[in-house]
């Protein structure tokens, strides 16, 4: 924490020769000084709400805004900027956050981007709030996790922080998952196949990364000796029915249970790659597969789990060695909370809910060991069903997506707490007053 300045501004120590008149004199002298830099220090923080409002005439928001800042002064933010090696976790979970930057679309809507990270584990949503009597004040909410990154962290740095230990556990013969969670619009797609708006760079997600890193490690001499081949699948799950992305057609695929209770996909595309270039080729066709026949009103994307696995297949060309998956889940936002929502929709969002409970469960049993896990709840869930028990190999990654701006404070806070237990961390939050 910052050390405040002393008490005066005065010398320790002045020679204080003088009778008791001119302690007085000196006293009000101190007092003068004192209202004089209230003064100018009430002066500046009108110049500065001036200043916002200036920058910004007409924003509604402008008094949060103000107040969000001034609290960001007191944080000192210092974020994740570089790969440091002393980050790194070693944990058969991590969860971390990912906060978006702001777009046209909310600074257009006024809004206020309410997320801080100050520092390489921490998050605070300032969250805006009115009295009774309309007075405007910000409520606080801090929130650690391993890992927390702000809107200048690019994939490629989260991957390094996230998905690197996954890599290797999939070459030691574990099941890897790492999740995207958050609602429509905070960045999920983006992380995990990249993005960036057309005829700016494109930033690379984390299918493609995870690629770059599978084809590099291969060669490496323990590594050749096992004689590895990669094979790569992508699927997408929309409710209890499961669509094969790398078929033209998206043909239905039919699922059978075998004697784990895990589901098999019977059909399922298995693709053999053998450079970095196939694998980004498949995701290509996947992506535009899965994008295909869909406006943004009915975005069935954002209501669907997609599924990009890259198995490690042992010398017999048959046998799984290991294998990662990476999955963009579905928006978490209740749409059940939307009374014009029709039927379908509202069993629709049910079934999300019901599959994103399920994974959160399996997800805390793969340290807690837990007997019974709710795996048939889902689709989801039976299928990764090998990615949640068993090996003690078996890593997971959720990375919750943020979007920063004030509207979106009640989904955000809904992923926050998702997040929390996930990890099991409930407890440890306390609202900063
Ligand atoms: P979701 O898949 O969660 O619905 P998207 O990944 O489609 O959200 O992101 C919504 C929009 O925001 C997209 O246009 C995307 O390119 C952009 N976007 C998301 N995250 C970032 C980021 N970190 N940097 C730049 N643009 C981003
Ligand atoms: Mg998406």
């Amino acid at each position: 924490g910052g050390q405040g300045a002393g008490p005066s501004g005065a010398p320790a120590g002045a020679a204080n020769k003088g009778g008791r008149g001119s302690n007085t004199l000196k006293g009000i002298e101190r007092l003068r000084e004192a209202r004089e830099q209230r003064r100018s220090e009430m002066e500046a923080s009108r110049l500065e709400k001036k200043a916002l409002m200036d920058k910004d005439p007409g924003n509604p928001n402008w008094e949060f805004r103000y107040l969000i800042e001034q609290e960001r002064k007191i944080l000192q933010l210092s974020p994740i900027r570089t790969f440091e090696r002393g980050y790194m976790r070693n944990e058969q979970i991590i969860v971390c956050v990912r906060k978006r930057p702001i777009n046209e679309r909310e600074l257009a809507n006024k809004e206020t981007d309410v997320l801080s990270v100050p520092s390489a584990d921490r998050l605070i949503l300032h969250q805006p709030r009115a009295k009774v009597d309309t007075t405007k004040y910000i409520e606080n909410y801090s929130f650690q996790f391993d890992f927390a990154f702000d809107e200048e962290v690019p994939n490629e740095l989260i991957y390094k922080y996230t998905c690197v230990p996954l890599i290797h556990s999939a070459f030691q013969g574990g099941n890897a998952t790492c999740f995207a969670y958050g609602q429509t619009g905070s960045g999920k797609t983006f992380i995990m196949t990249g993005g960036g708006r057309p005829g700016a760079v494109k930033m690379k997600g984390i299918f493609a990364l995870a690629a770059y890193d599978i084809f590099g490690l291969l060669p490496s001499k323990e590594i050749a000796e096992h004689g590895l081949s990669v094979s790569c699948s992508y699927f997408e799950i929309y409710g209890v029915k499961v669509y094969d992305l790398m078929s033209s057609k998206k043909p239905e695929l039919k699922m059978v249970e075998d004697s784990n209770q895990a589901v098999q996909l019977l059909g399922l595309t298995e693709t053999p790659v053998h450079s970095v270039d196939d694998v980004l080729n498949l995701i290509a066709f996947g992506d535009n597969n899965r994008m295909m026949g869909q406006t943004a009103v009915n975005a069935i994307s954002s209501r669907s789990h997609a599924v990009f696995q890259i198995k490690l297949i042992k010398a017999d060309g048959t046998t799984v060695h290991g294998m990662c998956s990476f999955i963009d889940l579905a928006g978490n936002e209740r749409g059940i909370d939307n009374a014009a929502a029709d039927r379908s929709t509202r069993l629709e969002s049910a079934d999300i809910n019901k599959s994103l409970l399920a994974l959160k469960e399996c997800i805390r049993g793969l340290v807690r060991q837990t007997p019974h896990l709710p795996f048939r709840d889902s689709k989801l869930t039976q299928i990764l069903r090998d990615s949640f028990v068993g090996s003690k190999k078996n890593r997971t990654c959720m990375i919750a997506m943020l979007s920063p701006g004030h509207q979106s404070c009640e989904h955000t806070l809904n992923t926050l707490r998702y997040a929390e237990a996930v990890k099991g961390l409930g407890a440890k939050r306390d609202a900063l007053e």
